[in-house]
């Protein structure tokens, strides 16, 4: 049996940033199994590629999400990135770290180290950032570049000029001191192309020659000698492949996401002894937070149609798209550089609020039902809605003992009270702001919800029939101390009674926090390298407001 010193099940967002971590120590061996390919196809790498890849399930997960409680009788799908880069391989690009508050929560949660002024430095550390920010919050030097939209689109201008005039303030940089205002959003892509983590951190680290990065390797299993994971199997070339175990002499760290990390951790024997048995697993090790907790964003797509100017929608057929594609060719700019999103306003759904709990998206384009995987044939524009912090949450189960078998996830969106309140509130702002003065020149009229939806009870009944998630699901495998019945990680994301394992991926997040997960998930795995090989943590940021 091959033995290496970690063994990182997952080449995804952390994945990606752990092999590259751990792997600067040339002494070290470490081997990553990543169930997809390679990020070989060009529609990864093409920002508007996105609209592929979201179907795409040679590099996909492409799960379906279970009919909720809320969501009107819908399976919701639920796309997954299954390449080297995992999501952030297929996601819309957009970087946003969140409130300094979502922190400062996870450590009074009972983890220590993970308040803001800790996290701070390692979101720094990270990034090579082109455009606005103080040096307080941001850096010019790491390997992730993060630029801002550079498609200057009268729709746009229109939208945030319009939410300037409800009181909405412009903010240079939502990443920065504050989040609440509005601003063209910033991007994971550089040089017209998308810079994933398999991208800034896995390549590079593949060529320092002790990272050995196996593609199509579906794990089925962790191994364990007693308490202590001491190895993986998996499937060579995924199912009905030739098994093959790996050892770790140091660790296994668990990367597989959200929803892949609980249901590797059930395959093994870990988690709910009543959920194993049922599905006649031996149980491993007795830990019924696995799988618990699953929280997301819930948003539905308030679309308007547009007159006297051209939006995406038009400008992506026939000759256009042709025009367009000889521009991204020779200048890397225009509507293939696109992200899905372009313009991001922060906002609060009540004058109380002690910070914003509404995150709206503004894109001058639509999409059939109003999910981003097709776009619709007459011109619209969009803003998309959501809380950002949901009470809601769910579970992810394995469904049976198979490791092909999609496992079961359900979300429960809208199940608390404050959730269904939070969201009609923004769909309110929405109908706002794409009616506001500004806009009024393209706006022609409100085609969802529509005019007739004018009370509370009629836009809840309209966010249950269209909303959908915006692919940021955590919490799985929640971070919190042994003495909590719900946690699967200590605040070294070591799993809780177990040894030489970790999970290490935006599962391990306690509580949902106010942005797109990707940075915070790239954050969680470079501050868990450091705790790895004990090095001492960067100093934290000095904060005004902080002891
Ligand atoms: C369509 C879409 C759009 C998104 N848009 C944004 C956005 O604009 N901005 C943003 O911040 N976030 C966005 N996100 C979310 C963000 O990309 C993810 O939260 C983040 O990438 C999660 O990182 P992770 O390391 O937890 O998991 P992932 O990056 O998903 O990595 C998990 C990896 O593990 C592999 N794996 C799983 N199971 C196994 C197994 N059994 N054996 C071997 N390998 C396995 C997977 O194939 C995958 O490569 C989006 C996500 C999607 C899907």
């Amino acid at each position: 049996m091959e033995t290496f010193d970690y063994v990182i099940i997952g080449a995804g967002s952390a994945g990606s940033v752990l092999a590259s971590r751990l792997g600067e120590d040339l002494g070290i061996r470490i081997c990553v199994l990543e169930a997809g390919p390679s990020d070989w196809h060009p529609y990864i790498h093409l920002p508007a590629g996105f609209i592929k890849t979201f179907h795409m399930r040679s590099i996909n997960w492409a799960y379906q999400q279970e009919v909720g409680p809320w969501t009107g009788g819908r399976s919701i799908y639920a796309p997954r990135g299954k390449t080297l880069g995992g999501s952030s391989s297929i996601n819309g690009h957009i970087y946003n770290r969140g409130q300094r508050q979502d922190f400062d929560t996870w450590a009074q949660m009972g983890n220590r180290g993970w308040g803001y002024p800790d996290v701070l430095p390692y979101f720094r550390r990270m990034e090579r950032r082109i455009g606005e920010g103080e040096d307080t919050y941001r850096s010019r030097q790491g390997p992730l570049t993060v630029t801002t939209m550079d498609w200057k689109d009268p729709l746009c201008e229109a939208f945030m000029e319009g939410a300037v005039s409800l009181g909405i303030p412009k903010n240079p940089d939502y990443n920065g001191a504050i989040q609440e205002g509005v601003s063209y959003c910033q991007r994971t892509i550089e040089g017209g192309l998308r810079m994933s983590a398999a991208k800034a951190f896995l390549h590079p680290a593949r060529k320092r020659g002790n990272v050995d990065v196996r593609t199509h390797a579906h794990v089925t299993n962790i191994i364990f000698e007693g308490k202590r994971a001491v190895g993986v199997r998996y499937l060579k070339g995924g199912r009905g492949g030739t098994p093959v175990e790996v050892r770790a002499t140091k660790e296994v760290i668990l990367s597989g996401g959200a929803y892949n990390s609980p249901q590797v951790l059930q395959l093994s024997g870990v988690g709910s002894p009543d959920l194993l048995q049922s599905l006649g697993i031996e149980v491993r090790h007795a830990l019924p937070g696995v799988g618990e907790g699953l929280q997301d964003h819930y948003a539905p797509r308030s679309v308007a149609r547009v007159k006297n100017i051209r939006t995406i929608n038009e400008l992506r057929r026939g000759l256009s798209l042709w025009v367009e594609a000889l521009k991204w060719a020779t200048t890397r700019r225009g509507l293939l550089s696109l992200s899905p999103t372009m313009v991001y306003c922060f906002w609060h759904s009540g004058e109380t609020a002690e910070s914003s709990d509404l995150q709206l998206t503004f894109t001058p384009a639509s999409y059939k039902e109003g999910v981003q995987g097709q776009l619709e044939d007459e011109p619209g524009m969009t803003v998309a809605s959501w809380q950002q912090r949901p009470e809601s949450r769910g579970y992810v189960r394995a469904r049976s003992s198979d490791p092909f078998e999609p496992p079961i996830i359900q979300t429960n969106y809208l199940v608390e009270e404050v959730d269904r309140r939070v969201v009609v509130a923004g769909m309110k702002l929405a109908r706002r702001l794409l009616a506001s003065e500004p806009l009024k020149p393209y706006y022609a009229y409100e085609d969802f919800p529509g005019p007739k939806v004018q009370s509370d009870d009629e836009f809840l009944a309209a966010a249950t029939e269209r909303g959908t998630t915006t692919f940021h699901p955590g919490c799985t495998c929640r971070m919190g101390p042994a003495s909590s019945p719900w946690a699967v990680v200590d605040d070294q994301l070591r799993v809780h009674g177990l040894q030489g394992l970790r999970v290490i991926d935006a599962s391990i997040m306690p509580r949902m926090i106010s942005a797109n997960l990707n940075a915070s998930t790239l954050m969680i795995a470079d501050k868990a390298s450091d705790l790895i090989r004990g090095k001492t943590a960067p100093e934290a940021v000095k904060l005004a407001g902080y002891a």
